[in-house]
């Protein structure tokens, strides 16, 4: 079974669809109100595990109602939360989504997210060292994302960064990585590189393997073996929500990285296809036996 570890965020997601974004200072009328579990990394956990995948978490919740809730739905999945801290004087994380014209608009509180520690990385060395992959986004303090980025440097498991949400990175941990896996906004971020509009070019710069995606045209790659960006087309599907699209894609990533990046990439893009054709970040992500039936 493959095993991954994910550092990162776990939220409560508030969801309001509406028939278009409203501008500032406007008040609309939505059409239905939902909450969702979510978070980055919860999402990547979630989305491999349904995967698969034996899946540990290391990750920040306060001792509350929304607390109990996310903890509930993430044991469910099957997944391991001997790493995840319970606050007492920190909420747990949220984040206000709207979704209108199959976009969305996000804002995210952190609060415990703000709270997840290197030493709770440290802390899971054991389960880190016995990983095929770790996962880890930008939902939460960087000296943590750092310390999963040097923890898996050293005991040689390949570490996926989503520079998610976009910020500038240090430019050591671009070799510190195995995988950046950025939409094109993330990766010019990232390398301040925001004047640069061809994403081949920001690729070249970013001298690591990239796999860029690129919502419904799919995603490009490239590693020692595919120097030049190869492409992997989007599967057609029609989309109701796109919120965790990208998670969906990390989550696959990490599960079929063994499988080489070519193949990891077209059933990452085929995981996150099916994931838009339902709503909620985590309520379209596939099973196992719904990939396959997809992909044959
Ligand atoms: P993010 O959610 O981080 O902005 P993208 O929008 O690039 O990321 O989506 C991630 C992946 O999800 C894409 O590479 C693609 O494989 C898949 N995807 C996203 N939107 C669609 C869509 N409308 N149709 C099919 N696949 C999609």
């Amino acid at each position: 079974m493959t095993r991954i570890v994910v550092v990162g965020s776990i939220n409560m997601d508030l969801v309001t669809l509406a028939p278009r974004f409203p501008g500032p200072g406007e008040t609309l009328l939505g059409s239905r109100f939902l909450t969702a579990h979510g978070g980055k990394g919860a999402n990547q956990a979630v989305a491999a595990a349904r995967l698969g995948a034996s899946v540990s978490m290391v990750g920040a919740l306060g001792r509350d109602a929304f607390g109990d809730q996310l903890y509930q739905g993430l044991a469910k999945e099957g997944i391991d939360l001997a790493h995840v801290a319970r606050l007492e004087d920190e909420g747990s994380g949220s984040a206000s989504i709207t979704v209108a014209e199959g976009e969305n608009q996000i804002i995210v509180v952190p609060a415990a997210n703000a709270r997840v520690t290197p030493t709770q990385v440290e802390a899971a060395r054991d389960a880190i060292r016995h990983a095929d992959a770790v996962l880890v986004q930008l939902e939460i303090p960087l000296d943590t994302v750092e310390a999963a980025l040097r923890l898996g440097r050293r005991e040689s498991v390949p570490v996926i960064l989503n520079p998610a949400p976009a910020q500038k990175l240090p430019a050591e941990w671009l070799s510190l990585a195995s995988h950046l896996t950025p939409n094109q906004h993330e990766l010019a971020t990232a390398l301040s590189a925001d004047a640069v509009t061809d994403f081949r070019e920001l690729m070249r710069r970013a001298h690591c393997p990239v796999v860029l995606t690129r919502g419904g045209e799919g995603a490009w790659y490239c590693d020692d073996t595919h120097p030049a960006p190869a492409h992997q087309p989007g599967f057609a599907v029609a989309a109701i929500d796109t919120t965790g699209a990208g998670d969906t894609f990390n989550g696959a990533l990490a599960v079929f990285l063994h499988e080489g990046l070519p193949q990891a990439v077209r059933k990452a893009c085929a995981a996150a296809a099916l994931s838009v054709t339902k709503l909620g970040a985590q309520g379209g992500m596939p099973q196992q036996a719904e990939l396959d039936a997809f992909l044959t």
